[in-house]
């Protein structure tokens, strides 16, 4: 059975300031990440004891372990890299078209991805997700890291919005925090992951 690992991020620490400081980032990299992939490892070594030993006595707890843990793990991998420290700040080409198509225009998708962003009670994400079954983009609030979505569909663009992600810089002022994380997205790698969910050549493009 695969472990899983933690990935490199693909630029340094301090590239996202001073939107996202590099403090920030290492904890949120080595430490926070670092933890849900060995939560999700430590939840797969128990179901496989719990098979071995014919026990399921605690699969219950498990199943909700993994569910969050991998959750977790999913998330951040896709976080990372639809971030970057410079380039274009609104999105282009297809992407910019499928914004267009399904949220009327940028500035709407903006407005409602924020929305969406700002109204998480607890902690969470704002996703914007390929839903293949409409074939369609859809804005999702993800509770926790497991919960609140549908099966299926396909994450593309997500925002952190666990007090982690923010409060050494932002502290509460989190309206602040999504301000500034319209000023790196890597819309390149958000437009290969719609591509490829279109296409159904690979459902996680990490
Ligand atoms: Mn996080």
């Amino acid at each position: 059975m695969a472990a899983y690992t933690l990935p490199a991020l693909p630029y340094d620490y301090s590239a996202l300031e001073p939107h996202i400081s590099a403090r920030i980032m290492e904890l949120h990299h080595s430490k926070h990440h670092q933890a849900y992939v060995d939560g999700a490892n430590g939840a797969l070594a128990q179901m496989a004891e719990a098979r071995e030993s014919g026990n399921f006595g605690a699969i219950n707890k498990l199943e909700k372990d993994l569910a969050f843990h991998l959750g977790g793990h999913v998330n951040h991998s896709i976080f990372w890299t639809n971030l970057q420290g410079h380039g274009a700040a609104t999105p282009e080409g297809e992407i910019q078209a499928a914004i267009d198509e399904f949220f009327g225009s940028y500035e709407a998708f903006q407005a409602h991805f924020t929305a969406v962003a700002m109204g998480i009670q607890g902690s969470g994400w704002a996703v914007l997700s390929w839903d293949p079954i409409g074939a369609q983009l859809v804005i999702q609030q993800l509770f926790d890291q497991q919960a609140n979505t549908a099966q299926g569909t396909i994450p593309v663009l997500q925002l952190d919005m666990w007090e982690h992600a923010f409060y050494l810089d932002y502290q509460n002022v989190k309206g602040d925090y999504v301000k500034a994380f319209w000023n790196i997205v890597n819309w390149e790698n958000v437009q290969a992951r719609l591509e490829a969910a279109r296409s159904g050549t690979s459902l996680l493009l990490t």
